[in-house]
């Protein structure tokens, strides 16, 4: 058998390292102590902290949908819930998500504004915005994008939305038209075509859950950063041992310095000018509320989402208490956590928080095409890149095991 390393046991390197393990000798290396990246949770005071988001899992591929539940007991091991988001406005109004289709709840003079916004955006049909700030406007109108889409983007990019571009965006957000926007505030409509309109969720343990078990049975040396490849006489060399193949699941922007052998500084440049993102994950015991997200667009805080992990299982939560996770982008100070969480709906108190450094891969206009080439370059020479931040893409948890069973069947 041929031997392939993957670097990094997040859920793309252990989607990768099961569907190979059949035809391939695979050895994984993770420099964490346990499998997960991004979806790893620990249990803190009894109840389950997900150092990042909150993550749920379901897809629109069948293909993905058919191997992943080929890995568990799904009637068993996980519970189905509808989403139940709301944006908390100002006040104690809470919308329900998307705020679009639910401009219904709030005062007579603000939807009378926003369908004076609607039937100037259709009288304008076939704009074509360049930056994010616009696609809001004309897509949404300007009572809403100044109530919600603003201040609540705002806070997650911590940039003016016209310095946003727009090429991450598609199919990742329900695009109504206006006459569409009106006929579900009209009917009440529910939005069902978000992926995670009804979402799957491990009974015990959270998407730890899901690392753990794609994890069993594989080789896998924990505790092990790499930190150089390189390729000799057309193999390649990892802590002392030959294989023919890499998949590199970790992040693109330690490349560079990590390989060897290979001409890798035509892209260095690219690489080093990619942008992101990290997040401040704050674990919270909460007052108890039926939500699963809670969007906050207020200016009197910095976060701007609550995630209701103790909603999503019993499990998550110890005795009597509920916890969730209060969200900010990029890194925030305890003393500005404490700060903030005074102004916070739902009286978050604190319990711990993590800064994840890398959490949201930024890609300008030139990003997908020159990855594109950078990786077809690698790939010849059995060098293959996988993952959110190994292909820059602004993957969920089911979108990167696609990727995953996409890579896996070319090799
Ligand atoms: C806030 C937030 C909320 C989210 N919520 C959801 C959700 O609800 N549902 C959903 O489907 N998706 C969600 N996602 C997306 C999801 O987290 C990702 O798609 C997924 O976890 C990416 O997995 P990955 O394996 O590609 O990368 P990662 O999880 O980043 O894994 C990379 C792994 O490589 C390891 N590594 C890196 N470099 C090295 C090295 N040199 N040597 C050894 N090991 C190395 C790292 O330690 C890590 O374990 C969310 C993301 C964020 C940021």
């Amino acid at each position: 058998m041929e031997r392939v390393a993957v670097i990094g046991a997040g859920i793309s390197g252990l989607s990768v390292a099961r569907l190979l393990q059949d035809r391939y000798a695979v050895k994984v290396f993770e420099k964490e102590t346990v499998p997960g990246g991004l979806i790893r949770c620990r249990r803190v005071e009894g109840s389950l902290f997900h150092l990042c988001g909150g993550h749920v899992f379901n897809s629109r591929r069948q293909d993905v949908l058919d191997w992943f539940w080929g890995q568990f007991d799904r009637g068993r091991e996980f519970r189905k819930a509808d989403r139940n988001a709301v944006v908390a406005m100002t006040g104690s109004l809470m919308v329900p998500y998307p705020i679009e289709n639910h401009f219904y709840r709030f005062a007579p003079d603000i939807q009378r504004n926003i369908i004076g916004d609607l039937l100037r955006i259709s009288a304008v049909d076939g704009a074509c915005p360049d930056n994010f700030a616009d696609f809001l406007r004309l897509r949404f109108g300007e009572t809403l994008y100044a109530l919600y889409f603003k201040p609540y983007n705002e806070k997650v990019w911590r940039r003016p939305l016209d310095c946003v571009p727009l090429d991450w965006l598609e199919g990742k957000l329900p695009m109504p038209s206006p006459a569409e926007i009106l006929f579900n505030n009209i009917n009440h409509v529910e939005e069902k075509s978000f992926v995670h309109a009804s979402f799957w969720y491990g009974n015990t343990g959270g998407s730890q859950f899901i690392a753990d078990r794609l994890s069993e049975g594989l080789d896998i040396c924990y505790g092990t950063e790499i930190g150089q490849i390189s390729s000799v006489g057309g193999a390649w060399r990892i802590a002392g041992e030959s294989y023919d193949k890499i998949v590199f699941c970790g992040n693109v922007k330690r490349l560079p310095a990590m390989v060897q052998g290979v001409d890798i500084d035509r892209w260095t440049s690219f690489i080093d000018s990619l942008e992101f993102h990290g997040t401040t994950a704050v674990f919270c015991e909460l007052d108890a509320n039926p939500y699963s997200w809670i969007y906050q667009p207020g200016a009197e805080h910095r976060s701007h989402r609550i995630i209701c992990t103790g909603n999503f299982s019993p499990d998550n939560n110890a005795p009597g208490k509920m916890t969730g996770t209060v969200e900010f982008t990029d890194e925030v100070s305890k003393d500005e956590i404490l700060d903030n969480l005074q102004r916070i709906p739902f009286h978050p108190r604190y319990i711990t928080h993590h800064y994840n450094q890398y959490t949201y891969p930024i890609q300008g206009p030139e990003t997908r095409r020159v990855m594109a080439e950078m990786k077809a370059a690698l790939a010849e020479r059995g060098l293959y890149l996988c993952g959110r931040f190994a292909d820059w893409e602004y993957y969920n948890m089911d979108v990167a095991v696609g990727a995953a069973m996409d890579l896996c069947k070319t090799l």
